[in-house]
């Protein structure tokens, strides 16, 4: 809970101020939304907890934003239920306007009004207060995303991770009951991005405000995320914490979003799956299927040959913190990626005994016949 809101409470100064909103909890039940004949949301379960954040991970068009404007209540469902704190705000002959939900938005572009000022821009939702203590409000937001001194410049003079920084603060001076962000860091050249990233999160567990925030980036939803909601084409196929999305993706195409992967294929036989670089654990597999062992590249280990099994770099990349190898196999069709901090010295043409560790292995059925 933030000093204000902690002053608002201890002073019953309540009605004269913003609501005081504590965070909310949010359910969806069997959301469906299409645009012609594209399911964007096609039965989308979800129960968030107050307080938490919640990533939409995904490709491309599988749908984040548009369930993140279902939940904002831009979109209207065709089926199911949307909950905020126990109440119906979208479902069968029940809707709930945007403006009525409170909750705040912060896009990718920031939407910032270039004509006001920083200060203006973040007074823009007190219309329930008096111009003097929207003022105040904005000026305290400002100084807590440590912008104050930018109060009286228009948008136009910051910096892109500042300007972020702004809408941010526009978007929690009203105590959202959830915020919602859709690619909030996209905008932003990499090297800002991590900083901004790190202030608005912890901007976000100061007000204690439920967050949903839309992301592409795997890293950065196991960075931001409480737990991670995979999606593809419209629905969730995997919702955890990072670890468990990271460690136990649900399914081949799950494990490639987090992480680049050597796929080598062979057929269960006595649970386990046998592949040219040994026999991997295949739990859950039937005899006889086809099955696919996908390999972390941080899990391959190049020791002197002789040992392991027998390859020869093809290529080695310095990479800064780690170095980047191809490595040939006999009976494996494309050259190993390995990612690790290699031997010194150690280049194309050098023969090597190739170890893989099994916590690096996952085994998943391969797709199709
Ligand atoms: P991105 O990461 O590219 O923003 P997304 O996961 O957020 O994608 P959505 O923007 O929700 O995906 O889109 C889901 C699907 O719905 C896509 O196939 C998209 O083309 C389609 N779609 C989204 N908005 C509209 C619209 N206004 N009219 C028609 N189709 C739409």
């Amino acid at each position: 809970m933030d000093d204000v809101l902690t002053k608002d409470l201890a002073t019953n100064d309540v009605p004269t101020r913003t609501p005081v909103t504590l965070a909310s909890g949010l359910v969806l039940e069997g959301v469906r939304h299409s645009y012609g004949a594209t399911q964007a949301a096609a039965g989308i379960d979800l129960a968030i907890e107050p307080g938490e954040i919640v990533c939409l991970l995904g490709p491309s068009g599988c749908g984040k934003t548009t369930l993140l404007r279902l939940i904002a209540g831009i979109e209207r469902p065709s089926a199911g239920r949307i909950l905020l704190d126990r109440q119906v705000v979208a479902g069968p002959g029940a809707f709930v306007p945007p403006e009525k939900r409170h909750i705040g938005l912060v896009f990718q572009d920031y939407a910032l009004f270039p004509h006001l000022t920083n200060l203006a821009n973040v007074a823009f939702g007190l219309k329930a207060l008096s111009k003097a203590e929207a003022l105040a409000e904005a000026r305290r937001a400002l100084e807590r995303m440590r912008l104050g001194r930018y109060a009286d410049d228009y948008p136009h003079a910051l910096s892109g991770g500042e300007q972020q920084r702004v809408a941010l603060a526009r978007a929690l001076v009203t105590r959202p009951a959830i915020l919602l962000m859709d690619e909030p860091f996209s905008g932003l050249d990499s090297r800002l991005r991590g900083s901004v990233r790190d202030a608005t999160l912890a901007a976000v567990r100061d007000a204690g405000a439920t967050c949903v925030i839309v992301t592409h980036d795997p890293e950065e939803a196991m960075l931001m995320g409480d737990r991670i909601a995979l999606m593809r084409a419209g629905r969730i196929v995997q919702l955890g914490t990072p670890e468990a999305l990271y460690r136990h993706p649900c399914d081949l195409p799950a494990a490639r979003f987090f992480c680049e992967l050597n796929e080598v294929g062979g057929r269960v036989a006595g649970g386990r799956i046998a592949t040219p670089l040994g026999s991997f654990a295949a739990p859950g597999l039937a005899e006889g299927t086809r099955a696919v062992a996908a390999i972390r590249p941080q899990g391959i280990e190049m020791r002197a040959p002789g040992s392991g099994i027998a390859g020869r770099v093809l290529e080695h990349r310095f990479l800064g913190e780690l170095d980047m190898y191809e490595v040939a196999v006999e009976g494996i069709d494309r050259p190993l990626i390995v990612r690790r901090r290699g031997p010194a010295g150690l280049d194309a043409g050098h023969e090597v005994g190739v170890h893989v560790d099994v916590a690096d292995v996952l085994v998943f059925a391969a797709a199709g016949p």
